[in-house]
């Protein structure tokens, strides 16, 4: 077999890049000025071992243009790492690279055969959180001072709301972490502990805003972080359990999850409607609120002050008609000392230390549509209305202004309504 010159062998190691070659087979990350991926020579599971030193790096630096493991001490360039991963001789290992950099090596094929890609591992499994572990954060809620839980407690509830707040917590699994943080257990409709958020609020009632929060997610040993492509996570609305014990009721949504327990003991009554959270403004998804239309429930959105367009955007593209953004709370209750800032649950705290009450909601009338009526009463011999219909006071009078104006004459389909 004719050997390569030694010319054009230099040409394409010269041409050679290392991430390149190895990124062919092993999924790289950047680590600094390397890059970083599973060592293809050991059964790695944790990437960090195995360093590639890109081709980029300047010429002085050492060991640029190679890779290296550190755990089974695979090292070497482009040409090793081909002779080693898939097995090939040396001058076949040339042959590859000058096909990959399209440099002409001789006119002996390349003797080697692709490996097949490597199938990609099933995402894991989604995994509950013992419910155990719910129940051990509540224990230390109980047994510790969590600042959320203690603000809480020192808000101006009347009587009533007072006597019912420890049982409100409970509803909603609030726990504690030893640090003091308070945790918001993310419970899906179906009972389940899925995930958790744990906050750090101040004495002051608000989070501490330099500080994220923290999660608990679904899987085994419920603290590591889960990568988002490698397992499914699941965010439940904030409350979702609540959905099985109280089926009649309005679902409300607010952003934060101290909105959603403020507000749910502020008016209590379960069973009529419940608070659900979806953790920010931007947070609100579409497929967050599907269970909630799987069920036919009645949902009200409470946006913040700032946030109604953005939410009567979701609640359009929803396109369910149980859905609304409710402002009339807001509308009705926010006085200029609430600032513009405020959200619900600041302008109900503020009620409470004032004495002031919400208003309640006039009751809207299915809108009377005006082709049944006209309907109704160009159709001689039919009765009108039924008695329902004409026990609605608007109705009557519609009908009253209708018939004075409505002109018989025309044909049925082509009437029109005159109005002034
Ligand atoms: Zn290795």
């Amino acid at each position: 077999m004719a050997k390569i010159p030694d010319d054009v062998v230099k040409r394409v190691i010269d041409l050679s890049r290392i991430e390149d070659v190895v990124g062919e087979f092993v999924d790289l990350r950047k680590a600094g000025v390397n890059l970083t991926g599973l060592c293809p020579f050991h059964d790695d599971k944790t990437d960090g071992n195995f360093i590639v030193r890109p081709s980029t790096l300047s010429y002085d630096r050492p060991g640029r243009n190679s890779y290296r493991c550190f755990v089974c001490d695979a090292k070497g360039g482009p040409v090793q790492f081909l002779m080693n991963h898939e097995r090939l001789s040396f001058p076949d290992a040339i042959r590859w690279l000058g096909k990959k950099y399209n440099e002409p090596v001789d006119d002996i094929p390349l003797n080697y055969t692709p490996p097949p890609p490597r199938p990609k591992p099933a995402p894991l499994p989604v995994l509950e959180i013992p419910r155990a572990y719910v129940r051990r954060t509540m224990e230390i809620a109980a047994e510790r001072t969590v600042v959320f839980v203690y603000w809480l407690r020192g808000l101006p509830w009347d009587e009533e709301q007072k006597a019912r707040l420890q049982q409100t917590l409970w509803m909603y699994c609030v726990g504690g972490w030893r640090d003091g943080r308070v945790v918001f257990w993310q419970i899906d409709h179906q009972g389940v502990p899925r995930a958790a958020k744990l906050m750090r609020y101040l004495a002051n009632g608000h989070r501490k805003k330099d500080e994220h929060p923290g999660w608990i997610y679904n899987q085994d040993g419920c603290r590591q972080q889960l990568e988002p492509d490698k397992h499914e996570i699941i965010k439940p609305l904030f409350g979702s359990h609540l959905l099985r014990a109280y089926p009649k009721a309005v679902v409300n949504i607010v952003e934060s999850e101290k909105t959603a327990i403020i507000m749910a003991n502020y008016y209590g009554d379960f069973d009529s409607q419940i608070w659900l959270a979806c953790g920010g403004l931007k947070h609100l998804q579409l497929d967050s609120l599907q269970p909630l239309i799987d069920q036919g429930r009645t949902v009200w959105l409470w946006p913040d002050k700032d946030g109604r367009e953005q939410w009567q955007e979701v609640c359009d593209k929803l396109g369910y008609d149980k859905c609304r953004v409710y402002t009339h709370f807001f509308d009705t209750c926010w006085r200029e000392e609430d600032g513009d800032k405020a959200d619900v649950a600041d302008i109900a705290i503020r009620m409470m230390r004032t004495g002031d009450k919400p208003r309640k909601e006039e009751p809207k009338h299915e809108p009377v549509k005006v082709g049944d009526i006209i309907a109704h009463i160009v159709d001689d011999g039919q009765p009108f209305l039924d008695q329902d219909e004409m026990a609605d006071p608007r109705v009557r009078m519609w009908r009253d202004t209708l018939r004075q104006r409505y002109n018989f004459n025309k044909t049925r389909n082509g009437g029109t309504i005159q109005t002034d």
